[in-house]
C-alpha cells in the first residue's frame, strides 16, 4: 500500500527520447530542427544587454562578463551619461569609473579595459568602433565572443556567439563535445547556414537563460524536448520542471529595462532586488 507523501510515477514524456544524431547529415538535419523549433519558441529572441549604438554595446559587453545582463543594464544608464563617448571613457577619472560599474564585479579589470579599448578607439579609429573582427579583437577587454555580439547586432555580420550557456547547450544537442568556445563556434558554423548565426546565437542563450539550466534543467517543461539528446540532465517532472523556468517563461520580468516591442514579458527594474542578486549567484 502507498504512504501518504511518497511522489507518485514520474510522468512519461509523450515522444520517444532523440539519440545523440550518428552522422554529419544527421547532425545537420537535428541542428536546423532544433533552430527552427527554437526560432518558434522564442520569435522575439534579441541581445539582452539595452544598449543605443556600437559603442554601447562593445562596453556593454566587456562589463557583461560574470554577472547578469540586467546587472549591467542597471549600471549602464548611469555611465553612459557621464561617458557618452570614446573620448569622454578615455579621459575618465580610473577611481570614478571603477566606482561607477563596481556593481558588475570585476571592477578593476573591467575598467582598464574599458580605458584602453576608449583609447584604441579615439585614437586608432577616429572614434568609432570598428566593423570587422580583426579590428575589434585589437582592442583591450575584446575577445570573439565580444566581437561577434557587436558584429551581428550592429553591423548585420553573422556571427556565433559562444557564452557559457551556448557551449552548454551545444553540447547538450550534441553539436559538439568542446569545452573551448572557438571550436565550439567552429562546430555549429558547419551545421546552421550563416544568414542564422545571429539569431541562433541569441534563441540558444534566451533558452539557456530560461529552461536549460547549467544545473537544473527544466526537461519536463521543455518545448523542444522531443528533438533533444539529452532530454532527462534535469528535472522531467512537469509540475516541478515547470517552477523552474525564468524570466517571461516564468511569469517574471526580462532582463532588459528597455526591451523590444514584442517582447512578451515586463521590463527589468532599475533597482537592483533581492530577487536579482540570487540570479547573480546563480546562472549569469
Ligand atoms: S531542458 Fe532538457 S530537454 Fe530541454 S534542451 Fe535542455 S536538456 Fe534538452
Amino acid at each position: 500500500m502507498a504512504k501518504s507523501g511518497v511522489s507518485a510515477a514520474p510522468v512519461k514524456p509523450a515522444f520517444k527520447k532523440a539519440k545523440f544524431p550518428a552522422t554529419h547529415t544527421a547532425l545537420v538535419r537535428q541542428a536546423r530542427k532544433i533552430n527552427r523549433a527554437l526560432a518558434e519558441v522564442y520569435p522575439y529572441a534579441h541581445p539582452e544587454l539595452d544598449f543605443e549604438n556600437a559603442f554601447q554595446l562593445l562596453v556593454a559587453t566587456v562589463l557583461s562578463a560574470q554577472t547578469t545582463d540586467l546587472r549591467v543594464n542597471q549600471t549602464t544608464p548611469a555611465l553612459f551619461a557621464k561617458y557618452p563617448t570614446p573620448a569622454a571613457l578615455a579621459d575618465a577619472n580610473p577611481e570614478e569609473l571603477e566606482e561607477l560599474i563596481r556593481p558588475t564585479g570585476f571592477f578593476r579589470n573591467k575598467a582598464k579595459s574599458l580605458l584602453g579599448l576608449s583609447k584604441a578607439l579615439r585614437d586608432d579609429f577616429g572614434g568609432e568602433v570598428p566593423g570587422t573582427l580583426a579590428e575589434l579583437v585589437t582592442l583591450p577587454g575584446v575577445g570573439r565572443k565580444t566581437a561577434n555580439v557587436v558584429l551581428g547586432n550592429v553591423f548585420g555580420v553573422p556571427g556565433i556567439t559562444v557564452d557559457t550557456h551556448f557551449g552548454r547547450l551545444a553540447r547538450r544537442f550534441g553539436w559538439s563535445q568542446s569545452e573551448d568556445p572557438v571550436v565550439v563556434e567552429q562546430d555549429v558554423m558547419a551545421l546552421i547556414p550563416k544568414s542564422e548565426w545571429t539569431m541562433l546565437s541569441h534563441r540558444v542563450v534566451f533558452h539557456g537563460r530560461r529552461i536549460c539550466h547549467a544545473q537544473k534543467p527544466a526537461c519536463g517543461a521543455c518545448p523542444i524536448a522531443g528533438l533533444c539528446p539529452s532530454y532527462g540532465a534535469g528535472e522531467t517532472d512537469p509540475v516541478k520542471a515547470e517552477k523552474l523556468l525564468k524570466y517571461e517563461k516564468g511569469g517574471k520580468p526580462g532582463q532588459r529595462l528597455k526591451p523590444p516591442a514584442d517582447f512578451p514579458g515586463e521590463a527589468a527594474a532599475r533597482q537592483t532586488g533581492p530577487q536579482d542578486m540570487a540570479t547573480d549567484a546563480g546562472e549569469a
